[in-house]
């Protein structure tokens, strides 16, 4: 199946095309601007088409899949998308008022330019919500969650649904007993507790915002700094400001890039160490308590840019994991590739491994199988 993957944001529009069987990437690229050169998402539409209609040869799409953030506490799985799911992704908007509403509009002008291709759209909090109560719970007035639907949420679920599997079977492990820790390090970070191949809690929260120290968001601080500004005269958008944009690695070290930091760490930046001995650490500290949430786990798994791709990072992180049996192997750490590794000592009590993620391929597939039971259970009719 030809699928085309789109990830709308709400000045740029990313796609991919992939051919499922094969996994072939046929196109892939990004119309931004949107509101300034492009007027809107239906141009950017338009400017799509005519580049498909260059790079595809000739063949056309068989359905389209969307990344929408936030599925709220109704989407537990890819759906294939009608006007009452649009509405309801809609609805969701004050979750996610820079996501939703975007997703929104690109799913509306993918149907008004091809009206018969079938869309799914693929949640990123939908792996997540299988959370026990005691994990998605905040400590706080029930009325705010009945009013506000404010609880844990979580997010990169296509990537930990995708990751799971590939790392327990590099194990020999039926992916339905895996218990893990998956640490999905990017600009956004997070990390994932999977007992029996499901997420049973995860840092990120509310919003994308709590939990691990991030490019440019803080993660995990405490609430009454928030209390504590608001007095001081800082307003709601300062402060969405400085914790989501002005945080993380670019308040410590100046600089929000991996790559940066490590390059001005080796050359001697007190900065950069600090970021990077702040983040491991606290990253260090999410395993040891999500090893305990699954009942002790079979793997820690690294995947994303920098779980991919620092081993410097890595080796912060697994140096502290000492007192769980967990030893890195440097040489294995430091090989680079795009397979699947264990980067882990013989003797260590738990696997160390790197499993690369792919987010557009996750959402290829589900779109492919949506799309291929919906047209049996047409068929059965
Ligand atoms: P992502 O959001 O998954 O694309 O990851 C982006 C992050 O990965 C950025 O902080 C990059 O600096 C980091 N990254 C990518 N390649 C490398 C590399 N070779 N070494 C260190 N960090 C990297």
């Amino acid at each position: 199946m030809l699928v085309l993957v789109i990830n709308s944001g709400s000045s740029s529009l990313k796609y991919q095309v992939r051919e499922t069987d094969s996994q072939d990437l046929l196109a892939k690229g990004i119309i931004d601007r949107i509101g300034e050169v492009v007027p809107d998402h239906a141009a950017a539409l338009e400017e799509l088409s005519g580049r498909l209609r260059e790079e595809l040869d000739g063949r056309t799409i068989d359905a389209v899949g969307h990344r929408v953030v936030h599925g709220g506490e109704r989407f537990s799985e890819p759906v294939l998308i009608n006007n009452e799911i649009v509405r309801s992704i809609e609805r969701l908007s004050p979750l996610a008022p820079l996501h939703n509403p975007a997703s929104a509009m690109g799913i509306r002008a993918v149907h008004a330019k091809w009206p018969k291709i079938p869309q799914v759209a693929v949640f990123d909090t939908a792996f997540h919500r299988t959370l026990p109560e005691h994990a998605w719970r905040y400590a706080l007035p029930d009325s705010l969650y009945r009013r506000h639907g404010i609880r844990r949420y979580g997010f990169h679920g296509t990537s930990y649904a995708y990751v799971a599997p590939v790392a327990a079977r590099f194990l020999g492990i039926d992916p339905e007993e895996f218990n893990a820790v998956i640490a999905h390090l990017g600009n956004g970070a997070s990390v994932a507790a999977i007992q029996g191949g499901k997420s049973i809690d995860t840092s990120m929260g509310f919003t994308p915002l709590e939990g691990l120290v991030m490019g440019t968001r803080s993660g995990d601080v405490d609430p009454s700094i928030l209390i504590f500004l608001a007095r001081q005269g800082y307003d709601a958008d300062t402060l969405d400001d400085l914790l989501n944009r002005e945080s993380g690695l670019r308040a410590l070290a100046g600089e929000s890039d991996m790559r940066a930091i490590e390059e001005a760490a080796v050359n001697g930046s007190e900065q950069a160490r600090l970021a990077l001995a702040v983040a491991a650490y606290r990253l260090a500290k999410y395993i040891g308590a999500y090893h305990v949430a699954v009942g002790g786990a079979q793997a820690v798994v690294f995947t994303a840019g920098i779980g991919e791709n620092s081993w410097e990072f890595r080796r912060q992180v697994v140096d502290q994991l000492g007192p769980l049996g967990i030893r890195l192997d440097a040489d294995a750490n430091a090989v680079r590739g795009k397979q699947v590794r264990r980067i882990s000592s013989a003797d260590s009590a738990i696997d160390v491994l790197v499993a690369p993620t792919d987010e557009e391929e996750a959402i290829a597939e589900a779109t492919a199988a949506v799309v291929a039971r919906a047209a049996d259970s047409a068929a059965s009719f």
